[in-house]
């Protein structure tokens, strides 16, 4: 086991990005203010989130629904905003509906069902975003993009399920230019789904950008960003 990462190193790693994020910002002359950092916290305990709490993260991201429960009974986010960002099936929803800011991986019209249903049952809206598999990688979650419109027209008839944007997880290993043409082509989307005029949907965050591009996410129009690595250091995935 590695040593735990101390606050002081979680404060550090912390305020370099946050150094980044507004170079970034500034070399596409966007305010940093504008931009969420999304502590993706996956597979880090709820003691050393919950000091990344303290610190200056806007929101919380967790991929698996057992780990966001445990972690929000232990109270690890304080008073945090929490979104769901991983994969996400359909007889989990339960757990998850009402539980989070935001869902941002909805990558499906059975998902979406199955969320407006339970949200439906605990009368509230669930805010939600729709992931888009922009490098069209088989092994990636996320809808097409010519299956978004229908998928956004599908939310829109969905009175408990309000759309905020759109999420992305671009292929990974490829050069800065390839990189930043799907950040490009994300961009081209959120901004097409703007004009869509679809009730329930309200076009608020484009979230994509990890700890290995999230400088050019931003250049690319990203509001919201997702980060463990460069926060957190290294996952370990043998527990
Ligand atoms: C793990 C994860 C991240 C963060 O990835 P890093 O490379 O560690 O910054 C962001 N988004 C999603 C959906 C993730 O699963």
């Amino acid at each position: 086991m590695p040593e735990a990462i101390s606050r002081e190193q979680l404060a550090q790693n912390i305020a370099l990005i946050r150094q980044r994020m507004a170079q970034a910002a500034a070399r596409a002359g966007r305010r940093t203010e504008e931009i969420a950092l999304c502590a993706a916290s996956k597979l880090h305990d709820a003691d050393t989130v919950r000091l990344a709490a303290g610190l200056d993260i806007d929101i919380f991201g967790e991929n698996h629904v057992q780990e966001l429960v445990a972690k929000r009974a232990a109270g690890a986010y304080l008073q945090k905003p929490l979104h769901f960002i991983g994969h996400l099936q359909t007889n989990k929803v339960k757990q998850v509906v009402g539980a989070v800011q935001l869902i941002e991986s909805v990558d499906s019209a059975h998902l979406l069902q199955a969320i407006e249903k339970q949200a439906a049952r605990l009368e509230l809206v669930q805010d939600i975003l729709l992931e888009v598999n922009i490098g069209g990688e088989e092994s990636k979650s996320g809808i097409a993009p010519q299956q978004l419109p229908a998928l956004l027209e599908a939310a829109a008839a969905c009175p408990h399920v309000q759309v905020l944007g759109l999420m992305a997880v671009p292929p990974a290993d490829t050069d800065d230019d390839a990189n930043r043409g799907y950040f490009a082509a994300m961009r081209r989307l959120f901004e097409q789904s703007r004009t869509c005029g679809l009730p329930q949907t309200e076009m608020r965050w484009l979230s994509m950008g990890m700890s290995g591009d999230f400088e050019n996410a931003i250049l690319e129009g990203a509001n919201l960003v997702r980060i463990g690595t460069a926060i957190f250091g290294a996952r370990q995935y043998d527990r």
